[in-house]
């Protein structure tokens, strides 16, 4: 399937001052449909073809297709977690439990911080949530995302240069400001309870991951060639793999299915 650039949920103009029209010309227009245009090139003619985007996240070997799907993905929930509406501070069950694990939203606000300005280069920071029931922060390296490491993600900042270096050159802590006064909390508080909903689809992701058949694939395929090398016996894995996600218990999620037409 081809997966198509997500039209942004706001105007290009709206979330100023924030983050300017230029940025996100750049940044929407030309980095994440860049993303997407690779991945579309990538996946034709090999068992990702005809996976939605999460399910290429999931599957994907570490390499080119991998990296364009998650960083595809990536980006379509950063858009969703800035409104020109947002800023201030969260309310309901993500406020309580933030508070719960954190202490306070003040003290969300710099732990959250500390990670963004202590991690190394280009990167998200991410609040997730794990199958216990608990908050975290944390950081991935480039184009790497929690979804593949079972867990859930609530919020993510975005801190590649490309989405802030036009408005504050390389002043990551200013950019960081501004995120804070556009977060959208109600998406944030949309994604805590859906995946408090939907406990056995994280589990899923769990057991996607732990799976001997996924750990061999991984290890047999670390770069392109790999993925052609293995054939059809990486689409019966694969099959194998997204059955998990057939049953009953794993119901469509409409925060999860970016990108991508109809399945
Ligand atoms: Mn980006």
């Amino acid at each position: 399937m081809l997966h198509k650039l997500e039209k942004l949920p706001y105007d290009m103009d709206a979330l100023r001052p924030f983050i300017s029209k230029e940025t996100l010309l750049v940044h929407y227009g030309k980095h994440h449909r860049n993303n997407l245009d690779k991945l579309n090139e990538l996946i034709k003619g090999t068992v990702f073809e005809n996976l939605l985007l999460d399910q290429i996240v999931l599957t994907a070997p570490s390499g080119a297709i991998f990296n364009n799907a998650a960083q595809a993905w990536n980006h379509s929930f950063y858009w969703k977690c800035l409104s020109p509406a947002g800023g201030g501070v969260p309310r309901g069950a993500i406020a309580s439990a933030i508070q719960r694990d954190f202490g306070s939203f003040g003290a969300f606000k710099i732990e959250y911080a500390r990670k963004a300005l202590s991690t190394f280069g280009s990167g998200w920071i991410w609040l997730t949530l794990d199958d216990s029931g608990n908050l975290g922060i944390s950081s991935t390296q480039n184009a790497d995302s929690p979804l593949a490491r079972g867990v859930t993600p609530l919020l993510v900042l975005d801190i590649w240069e490309h989405a802030y270096y036009l408005d504050h050159q390389n002043n990551r802590a200013k950019y960081l400001e501004s995120f804070w006064h556009i977060v959208n909390w109600d998406f944030v508080a949309e994604n805590y309870a859906l995946a408090l909903s939907e406990r056995p689809f994280r589990i899923a992701h769990v057991r996607l991951k732990q799976a001997p058949e996924y750990a061999a694939r991984e290890a047999a395929a670390h770069d392109m060639s790999g993925i052609e090398k293995l054939g059809s016996g990486a689409a019966a894995v694969l099959r194998r793999a997204t059955s998990w996600r057939s049953p009953t218990a794993m119901r469509p999620r409409r925060s999860w299915a970016f990108g991508g037409g109809a399945p």
